[in-house]
This record gives structure tokens, C-alpha cells and sequence, in this order.
């Protein structure tokens, strides 16, 4: 009996097809189409690629893996996706807070960035968000900033995947005087970046008020050609709205869409002061959305309505925005608590929007809101293989009775544990294993310095 029992096993580990990694949890969260939640479950993954997600004893039966990480006590689940955010940004954290948002730019980021952002400034910048994202359990991150070449340079680096794009705007920025400028440096960003694995290169006009008509065109006619995403600010302040209906009679989502901006792949930020007609625009259009919760609380631009959104089947994703004075902090895990909550106090019913539909927003729909939903968002054979585990050996993670309550409401960025993109391992016990944090977080600091001289004087 007992011989028979060890040539089964033989044949089985003959049988057994090879995988670079296998990755073991107390469950994994599939985000799948059935949303599989498998207790003692396993990923099998080969070259960047998800071989397999299933139960553990299955897994173990089926691949024979060249590395292995095992949690016994941990959630496995997708990479989180960050659908809007300016990282750089991150040097300017806590700049100036508790201000309107006109006071805020005017006073402070304007001069701040005139003065600082440079290329250095951008790497050290994006270097210290990818290392807040990584070890908070973001995976990839949409982001429009200055000097994106620098930006795509720091996220390759980091190991991280990034939809990026050059933000183009009707003024002299850090690294354009025009915005014809802009436009050629995207033309030439976008073939430099085009195929590569991680980096997705989009065009950015920065929103419909601070661009003009010919410009937004040209931006839609440059995504085209390139088959490139279009990343853009849309209804983010009832101010913007009151100003487009005033000079155009039209909402912004309507102005835009009368321009032809939404023919072709498009995200757009924020979409706070939206009514039913342009929600059926963005939804005929197949236009995703940003919602960033944190953001539009700190900045009181109002509240995005997300659950009608999510009712007539929009790609909603989730961003932490930027973190100079709109947040201050790159936690998805924040953005997924606070987005479910601030559901349920504007619609005064504890119903809206439930724990698995925010983690759905930061996982799956993120995906589809960029684009990408064939390639990342949830653990299923044929996709990249962009991970995460969570620990769950922490008093706010016992006990455990749902899963997806636990990760909304309960764990926290810092729970993360490791973190894999492509097949390759970012974060391993908390520890980043591509960025030097402590490098990072001095130079971080001398910035600081930097930054608070170059306004000194101001008013
Ligand atoms: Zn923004």
C-alpha cells in the first residue's frame, strides 16, 4: 500500500508543471468573476504571470514552484490600483493645510513648484511615493505630473506599474512654456514608453478650465494615434461647474464630450459635481472615474455620487490625489474605508456601499476604469501577477468573520506585508526590497529645507 502510495506521488511531482513562485495565505481574495474567496488557498505564477489561483493542497498537487512564500496567517488579494495621483507631490506633504483650494494653489503650490520642481525633485518625489504606495499595498498608479519621463524612470526603478501622463495646461508649467510644448514632449513620451511591461504612457491635459478647446482636441487626436488613455481632472468643485455653465451653458462632462473628448479611452478625476445627463454621457462614452474620497473631504469639494455610479455599472476606481494639502498620504486602505463611509453619510443608509464593493473599486472596477481589466485587478490564470498579503496577526485583524469587512474597515496599509508586481517581489516582511527608504526619507527631508526657503517671503 504504502509503495503504491509513494509512486502516485512520484508521478504527481513528474506531472506537476514548473512555477517560478507559489505563494500560500489563509485565503485569497480572487476579485475573480465569481469572487472566489478560497480558504487556504494558493497562487501559482510564471514569468510576470498568474499560472493559477486555487486551493492550496490543489496548487501544491499541480506545480512544482522555484521560490515559495508562505502565510499562513495572511490574506492574499490583488495589488491594489491607484486610479489618480501626482506623486511627486509627496515632497510638498503638509505644505500648507486647512485652506480653499484657490488659496492653497495660488499661495503655495504654484510658487512651491516654480521654485523646486526640477527633474531631481520629481525622482526623489516619485522614488518616496512608489515606497509609500509599495509598502501600503499599492501595485500600480495612474499619475499626471511634471517632468513624467523622470516620473515612468523612478516607477521602472521601484519595480512599480504606472499609467502616466505629462500634465499639459494652458500656462507656463515647471517644464513646458506652452502647451504646445506639453504636447510635443507627450508625443515623444509616449513612443519612448510605448510596450514597455510596466509603464502604460497616456496623455494628460490637466482639466476643460485650465486648457483651451484646441488643445483638449489636440490631446484627444495625440491619444489616438498612440492608442494611448486620456487622463484628465473633470467636475472636481462646484465653482468649475458654475463657471463652464456660465460661459459655455453647458455642464464640463457635456463641453467635453461636445469637444470629442471622450472618443477613446478616457479616465477622469474626481467627477464630484456630475448630474444624471452627464453620467449617461460618461457611461455611453465608457469613461472611467477617479473617486478620491480623502481629497474631496479635506478640500470640501463635495461628494462624488458614487453609489449611482456604481448602479449604472460606471468603472469606478479609487485615488489618494495628491499629497500636498488635497490628502496628505498615499493609503489606498484609507481611500476604501473613507469612500464606503462617505457613501452611507450622504445617502443617510448605512447600506451604501458596502466593504466589497469599495475593495472592488480599489481592485477589479480600478482596473477597468483604466483600461486594463484583461491585464491586472484580480487573481485569475493569463494575468499579470501583481499581488499582495495582508497579515492578520494584529489585534485590529482577530477575530475575522468576513473578509472583505476586515480589509475595508479594519486593516490598514501597514498591515501589508509583501508585495509583488510582474512576478518580481517588492516588498517582502514589510521591508522594500528595490528603494532605499532610509536614502529616501533624507532626502525627503532636505527638500523640506529647500522648499521652506524658496518661500520665504512670500505673502
Ligand atoms: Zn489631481
Amino acid at each position: 500500500m504504502r509503495l503504491i502510495c509513494s509512486f502516485f506521488l512520484l508521478v504527481a511531482a513528474l506531472g506537476a508543471e514548473t512555477a517560478d513562485w507559489i505563494w500560500t495565505g489563509r485565503y485569497v481574495v480572487t476579485m475573480d468573476a465569481q469572487r472566489r474567496l478560497i480558504d487556504n488557498g494558493a497562487v501559482a505564477i510564471r514569468g510576470g504571470r498568474i499560472l493559477a489561483a486555487g486551493a492550496q493542497a490543489d496548487i501544491e498537487k499541480r506545480y512544482q514552484a522555484r521560490q515559495r512564500l508562505d502565510r499562513p496567517d495572511a490574506i492574499l488579494a490583488p495589488g491594489l490600483i491607484s486610479t489618480h495621483t501626482h506623486a511627486a507631490m509627496s515632497l510638498f506633504r503638509g505644505i500648507a493645510d486647512d485652506l480653499r483650494l484657490q488659496e492653497w494653489l495660488e499661495r503655495y503650490i504654484f510658487p512651491a513648484e516654480a521654485r523646486n520642481v526640477t527633474p531631481d525633485f520629481v525622482r526623489w518625489g516619485t522614488r518616496l511615493g512608489c515606497l509609500e504606495m509599495l509598502l501600503s499595498g499599492t501595485t500600480t498608479f495612474a499619475d499626471m505630473y511634471y517632468f513624467e519621463d523622470v516620473v515612468a524612470e523612478a516607477a521602472k526603478e521601484a519595480g512599480m506599474r504606472g499609467v502616466l501622463g505629462e500634465t499639459i495646461i494652458g500656462f507656463p508649467s515647471p517644464d513646458a512654456k506652452t502647451p504646445r510644448d506639453a504636447l510635443a514632449f507627450t508625443e515623444s513620451f509616449l513612443a519612448r514608453f510605448h510596450d514597455d511591461p510596466l509603464i502604460v504612457p497616456a496623455v494628460a491635459p490637466h482639466a476643460l478650465y485650465t486648457n483651451s478647446d484646441e488643445t483638449l482636441k489636440a490631446c484627444r487626436a495625440l491619444a489616438n494615434r498612440h492608442g494611448a488613455p486620456l487622463l484628465m481632472h473633470l467636475s472636481e468643485t462646484r465653482r468649475e461647474n458654475d463657471e463652464s455653465l456660465a460661459k459655455r451653458k453647458m455642464t464640463p462632462t457635456q463641453a467635453l464630450d461636445a469637444l470629442g473628448v471622450f472618443n477613446g479611452r478616457t479616465l477622469v478625476a474626481h467627477a464630484v459635481w456630475v448630474d444624471e445627463a452627464d453620467l449617461a454621457i460618461l457611461k455611453a462614452r465608457g469613461v472611467g472615474i477617479a473617486h478620491c474620497p480623502s481629497s474631496n473631504m479635506k478640500l470640501a469639494s463635495g461628494v462624488a455620487p458614487v453609489v449611482r455610479m456604481l448602479a449604472l455599472g460606471l468603472a469606478v476606481g479609487l485615488g489618494p490625489d495628491g499629497p500636498a494639502g488635497s490628502n496628505n498620504d498615499f493609503n489606498l486602505f484609507e481611500e476604501m474605508d473613507l469612500a464606503a463611509k462617505l457613501q452611507k453619510v450622504a445617502t443617510r443608509d448605512p447600506r451604501s456601499l458596502p466593504a466589497e464593493a469599495a475593495f472592488e473599486m480599489a481592485t477589479i472596477r480600478g482596473a477597468r476604469a483604466l483600461g486594463m481589466e484583461k491585464e491586472i485587478g484580480s487573481l485569475e490564470p493569463g494575468k499579470r501577477a501583481d499581488l499582495i498579503s495582508i497579515r492578520l496577526d494584529r489585534p485590529n485583524a482577530v477575530p475575522l468573520y468576513n473578509v472583505y469587512s476586515q480589509l475595508v474597515y479594519a486593516l490598514k496599509g501597514c498591515d501589508v506585508e509583501d508585495v509583488m508586481v510582474n512576478g518580481r517581489l517588492l516588498v517582502k516582511d514589510a521591508r522594500p526590497l528595490t528603494l532605499n527608504a532610509a536614502q529616501i526619507e533624507a532626502k525627503a527631508r532636505e527638500y523640506r529645507a529647500q522648499v521652506q526657503k524658496s518661500l520665504r517671503g512670500m505673502p
